[in-house]
């Protein structure tokens, strides 16, 4: 029996996170097979055949899959599944859509967010946005699980899988996709930015957001990130929001300015490989989770900063 990884793309490029989900699935020793759902998603299908580890990628092909909805990605991933003693994918919004449904209809557990993969279907995960790690065993025949992507090596570029096709069952017609509106930012992605700057609610202001982060963000060619108290003041939009209900992000420099550190906010960040924090509070929690801090006035530190920057 092999291993199912559903691959997360956006018509033309394969996310990062499915090499991350390739290594996790190593964990089995058996054959990997990579599924990409789309329409003519040719160039996505041999991205998915170069990850180092996949034996072979399944394309589906259909028109209703362009902009696939849950409940057809789910169908279709349960019209393949009796080849598959274990279907992952990274933890994703898409993933978290998709695969429980998954796991209804094969009447199986869902295991969300892994971080761990033990021998003989056991699983480390956190509970309680990261404060608790419970190691749990799952004895269903199919084991339907997310793994968190940071917390797994991204699969080399260099294999060359067969790519096959297979049949698409029909579209679930109760649900359709209408549109969809997509921010616009000249920045990078903030879920695989390199360089992350985020702001807290101490901002105090859309404006101010935007004109105490946006200058440094631009030097450092950074994505943008907040808190969900900043978010929730309408002082930065929702889809930049880092945390337990919002993004994860793992980038190798995480700058943290007026952000408190609460336990959901580090949850989305704490992979991170250096974390500087800008806070006035010496106590703030966000120093338990830092690599540099600076105790400050943001309003002093960060244009300074910005400044010095060359
Ligand atoms: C179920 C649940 C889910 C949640 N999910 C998320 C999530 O995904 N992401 C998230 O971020 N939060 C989340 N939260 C909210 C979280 O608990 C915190 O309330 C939130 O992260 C606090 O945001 P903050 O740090 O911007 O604000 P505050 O807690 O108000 O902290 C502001 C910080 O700025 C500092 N500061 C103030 N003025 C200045 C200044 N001039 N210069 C320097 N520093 C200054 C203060 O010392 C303080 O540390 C969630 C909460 C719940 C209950």
């Amino acid at each position: 029996m092999s291993i199912l990884i559903i691959a997360e793309h956006d018509g033309v490029q394969l996310s990062p996170s499915v090499q991350q989900a390739v290594t996790a699935a190593q964990a089995w020793n058996s054959a990997i097979h990579v599924l990409v759902a789309g329409n003519a998603a040719d160039a996505v299908a041999k991205q998915a055949a170069s990850i180092y580890g996949v034996e072979r990628v399944i394309q589906a092909n259909a028109l209703h899959l362009e902009k696939p909805i849950a409940e057809d990605i789910a169908n279709l991933i349960v019209s393949i599944s009796q080849d598959y003693k274990v279907i992952l994918a990274a933890h994703s919004s898409f993933s978290k859509n998709a695969l429980p449904r998954v796991a209804a209809l094969l009447d199986v557990a869902m295991i969300s967010d892994v971080l761990e993969i033990q021998g003989n279907n056991t699983y480390v995960r956190s509970i309680y946005a990261g404060n608790v790690l419970t190691t749990i065993q799952s004895c269903d025949a199919v084991q339907v699980l997310t793994v968190h992507g940071s917390n797994f090596n991204s699969a080399s570029l260099t294999g060359s899988a067969e790519i096959i096709s297979v049949e698409t069952p029909s579209t679930f017609n109760r649900t359709q996709w209408k549109s969809e509106i997509r921010s616009q930012s000249e920045r990078p992605a903030l879920s695989s930015a390199k360089i992350v700057v985020s702001g807290g609610r101490s901002l105090g202001s859309a404006e101010r957001f935007e004109s105490v982060l946006s200058p440094l963000a631009s030097k450092l060619g950074a994505a943008l990130g907040a808190t969900r108290a900043a978010v929730d003041a309408g002082y930065a939009p929702n889809d930049i929001q880092v945390g337990q209900t919002g993004v994860v992000v793992a980038p190798e420099l995480y700058i943290a300015i007026g952000v408190s550190g609460a336990i959901q906010h580090t949850y989305g960040m704490k992979d991170s490989k250096v974390v500087v924090a800008i806070n006035q509070d010496p106590e703030a929690p966000i120093f338990q989770v830092a690599d540099y801090g600076l105790v400050a006035d943001l309003f002093d530190a960060v244009p300074a900063l910005t400044a010095a920057i060359q």
